[in-house]
């Protein structure tokens, strides 16, 4: 079989693995650095990042907005703020731009332009790229690691794994980094999907597609632990859009070990204010006066002026008022479709799953890898970074700014010469 000897490999060609092929690459010269990528082709995920606008970082980048792991989170923060990743961006020709939430594009709004920003380094910079490279094992020998596909070999002295995680296999993420990890009798906490859609058991097939702007809150038994405004989508099976996907990390980990933030909790359920821009009273005083224009038809067609006539006949129905019609409803019931459009219950059912993740919570942790250069405490010249590790960010640009982040320190920890020393 054919042997490629390398000084560095780093497995996975997604943002993690360029950047830690670029930082070392930039330090040990041409020739020194290959990437070895199971896919026919590279960075299939970033692609698809952002809507395919590639929400690279945030403004607010900062440990409170990331999860799993506080002391890799803060060491790779403390080394690659907001605006090392726009000098790291500008330094490969992209401009990227912050939007007014401080959510960070690149100026030309595509993925694709960070994508061939970073492959374009790489080939300047001499950096081997490899694809359908499915790697099966992981030797660990004197002089560092064999790594061995169906068909060749490579040996390096380095090794970096960036090969990302579980979350939306439909990009080929299927996971065999973490088969690769424990080859190396890496441990890994728990992995549980976040950023995810929430099923839950009430099924309202009439939502499915109903979008309505609004605030969602997670209670923990009845007690609010969390709560974000934004769209709130419905599916047929429970709810999503990017103010859901911000619960359903507590979510998931609920339906893990029966905790929310540490603390055992008996039962979890999402408050949907669908009225969120308009107080109680408020809104009891407008449809009072709804009553009147609505007076013949069905309650359910009550809220219907302020809301998807859908979202309108659920609530109606959730309060067990669709009989009636609108001139029938007493001031109790007004109360109670009002409270009812502020807190419309969903009970999440069961976990998410990875197939609708954005991102995997779990991982590798600084119990197996030294913080401030990512390299494997057991393992002396194997890096871990990206997505691999247990940190996760919330949505906005957070997860692949560690992504970059975390890429760059691996990378600048491998070009080290004398790894014991380094350390
Ligand atoms: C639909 C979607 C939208 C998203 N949008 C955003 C966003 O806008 N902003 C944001 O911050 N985050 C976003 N994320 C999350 C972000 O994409 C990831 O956190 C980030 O890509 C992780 O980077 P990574 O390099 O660690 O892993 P990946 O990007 O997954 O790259 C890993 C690479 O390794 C390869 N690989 C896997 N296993 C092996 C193996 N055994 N051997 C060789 N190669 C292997 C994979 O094929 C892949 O190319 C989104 C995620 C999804 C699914």
């Amino acid at each position: 079989m054919e042997i490629t000897n390398i000084r560095t490999a780093v497995i996975g060609g997604g943002p993690s693995g360029y950047c830690a092929a670029i930082a070392c690459a930039r330090a040990t010269g041409r020739g020194s650095v290959m990437i070895l990528e199971k896919q026919p082709r590279t960075g299939r995920k970033l692609l698809a990042t952002g809507n395919g606008r590639c929400n690279i970082s945030n403004e607010n980048v900062s440990p409170e907005h990331y999860h799993g792991d506080r002391v890799i989170a803060e060491s790779v923060l403390r080394s690659f703020s907001v605006s090392d990743m726009k000098d790291f961006f500008g330094s490969l020709g992209v401009l990227l731009r912050s939007d007014q939430e401080g959510r960070i594009y690149p100026c030309s709004n595509q993925a694709v332009t960070i994508l061939d920003g970073l492959k374009r380094e790489c080939s300047a910079l001499g950096v081997i790229e490899r694809c359908s490279f499915m790697p099966r094992s992981i030797k660990k020998d004197k002089n560092g690691f064999l790594i061995t596909s169906d068909d060749a070999q490579v040996h390096c002295q380095r090794l970096v794994l960036a090969a990302g995680s579980k979350a939306a296999p439909q990009l080929g993420a299927d996971g065999s980094g973490y088969a690769l990890l424990k080859g190396l009798n890496i441990r890994c906490s728990e992995l549980f999907p976040a950023l995810c859609p929430v099923s839950t058991a009430e099924k309202y097939k009439a939502l499915k597609g109903v979008r309505a702007k609004g605030r969602v809150t997670l209670l923990s038994d009845g007690r609010p632990v969390a709560g974000t405004e934004g769209e709130i989508q419905f599916t047929d099976g429970g709810i999503s859009g990017i103010c859901v996907f911000e619960l359903s990390r507590k979510v998931n980990g609920f339906f893990l070990d029966g905790k929310v933030d540490g603390a055992i909790c008996k039962r979890i359920q999402i408050a949907a204010d669908v009225m969120s821009g308009i107080g109680f009273n408020e809104l009891c005083g407008y449809l009072e006066g709804c009553r009147r224009v609505f007076y013949n038809d069905k309650a359910g067609e009550l809220l219907s002026g302020a809301l998807n006539v859908q979202l309108s006949r659920v609530i109606a129905k959730a309060c067990a008022l669709s009989d009636k019609s609108c001139g029938e409803l007493g001031s109790r019931d007004i109360k109670q479709l009002a409270a009812c459009a502020k807190k419309l219950i969903f009970t999440p059912d069961r976990m998410g799953e990875f197939g609708s993740a954005q991102v995997c919570a779990g991982g590798v942790g600084s119990d197996e890898i030294d913080p401030h250069t990512l390299m494997s405490r057991k393992h002396k010249g194997l890096f871990v970074c990206g997505e691999l590790l247990d940190v996760d960010g919330d949505c906005g640009g957070f997860n692949l700014h560690f992504a970059v982040g975390s890429g760059l320190m691996a990378g600048r920890s491998a070009s080290a010469g004398q790894i014991g020393l380094h350390y």
